[in-house]
């Protein structure tokens, strides 16, 4: 589903991507961590091409990221995305956050997109929410709302940047039940986050990067029990 080789992203003089390689096969949940400033958030925003990349080769959904604008579209259909903030448009409701992109990129009618709005609603329960405004709902809500909205995009690949981060320790079990979810629904997923109880039970593999570089990716077990790199161990020590 996501193809990256030899990907490098500068931001001025700073070499923020080092020729990273990854594979996100259908179906396949990978877990990316590391310590702040490595590139995770760099490297999920070129996947679905928020930042362009200087050199390397990313293709999503068998489509390789050019400058195109109609390409550009077709990649961010196909990687639904959920950040860290929500990025909800405040000023609409949450059906209308929902049914946005569905009814101007032509993919639904108003009355499918807010048929499947309120079925993915439903889904992540936050439905009895829908005519409120993003501002009247918890973190946890908000953050399920952008789970949904992404989803009614029908992406091919869910990618996510830390998204129980800002949220109060009381929401980030909901929030992670619910990508629990879609994981169990066959959903293929890339995300950063330090959620290592997450990483144990949903990903196939774990992914370290540091660097901007990936030191080192294994299946969850192995991962944790037997880190072979010692920048992989210093990290883990810190988090425990
Ligand atoms: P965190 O865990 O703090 O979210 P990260 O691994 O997601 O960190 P990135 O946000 O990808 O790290 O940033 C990687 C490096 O690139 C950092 O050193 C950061 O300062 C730099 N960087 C990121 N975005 C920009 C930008 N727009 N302009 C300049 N430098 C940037
Ligand atoms: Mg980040």
């Amino acid at each position: 589903a996501v193809e990256v080789r030899d990907l490098h992203k500068w931001y001025g003089e700073f070499h923020a991507l080092r020729g990273v390689e990854l594979a996100v096969a259908t179906g396949e949940r990978i877990v990316i961590c590391g310590p702040s400033g490595s590139g995770k958030s760099t490297l999920i925003r070129c996947i679905n091409q928020l930042e362009r990349h200087h050199a390397g080769v990313v293709r999503v959904d068998g489509l390789e990221a050019t400058a195109e604008p109609r390409r550009l579209e077709a990649i961010r259909r196909a990687a639904g995305m959920v950040f860290q903030s929500f990025n909800l448009f405040p000023h609409l409701t949450v059906l209308e956050n929902c049914t946005l992109a569905p009814v101007r990129t032509g993919v639904a009618t108003r009355a499918e997109a807010e048929a499947h709005a309120m079925a993915l609603l439903g889904r992540v329960r936050v439905a009895d929410q829908a005519h409120k405004r993003p501002g009247q709902l918890s973190g946890g809500q908000q953050q399920r709302v952008a789970i949904a909205r992404a989803l009614c995009m029908r992406p091919k690949i869910m990618l996510f940047d830390e998204p129980t981060s800002a949220l109060d320790p009381e929401m980030v079990k909901e929030v992670l039940d619910t990508m629990i979810e879609l994981a169990g629904e066959g959903m293929t997923m890339l995300a950063v986050t330090h959620e290592m109880g997450f990483a144990r039970q949903v990903a196939d593999r774990v992914v370290f990067m540091d660097q901007g570089q990936i030191v080192e990716s294994a299946p969850p077990g192995d991962f944790f029990a037997h880190p072979r790199h010692e920048r992989t161990r210093a990290f883990l020590g810190q988090l425990l």
